[in-house]
């Protein structure tokens, strides 16, 4: 599991594309991906994010254009990654939908097996 910081509001989550559960921001713009990117531990040592997570939440701290602009290189280079992080959701809902429609298609069968031996 990796830290990450939002960069609206600086709480912690868990990727650089993950939805804020605070406030509910999530990149969607080549910068603001770029920059949600910068805000990781892949970039940044642990003490610097929990720095840039006190001065977001201050409303003090600025992006060094300087330091994104490479980011936004890089990304621009592999529209894969970008992809991923624009579509990368908590996979709990999707999981908990397929046990549903696999507990939904027990269900049916068990039903229509009953019926077929009732009608007997
Ligand atoms: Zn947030």
């Amino acid at each position: 599991m990796s830290l990450a910081i939002c960069i609206k509001c600086g709480a912690r989550k868990t990727s650089a594309g993950a939805l804020c559960d605070v406030c509910g921001f999530r990149g969607v713009d080549i910068e603001d991906l770029a920059r949600s990117m910068f805000l990781t531990d892949h970039y940044q040592q642990p003490r610097e994010l929990k720095a840039a997570s006190r001065q977001i939440q201050a409303g003090k701290f600025t992006f060094d254009d300087q330091k994104i602009a490479p980011i936004v290189k890089e990304l621009q280079q592999e529209p894969a990654l970008v992809e991923r992080l624009r579509r990368s959701r908590p996979f709990t809902l999707p999981l908990l939908i397929r046990v549903l429609l696999i507990a939904l298609l027990i269900t049916w069968l068990i039903l229509k097996l009953w019926r077929a031996l009732s009608e007997r």
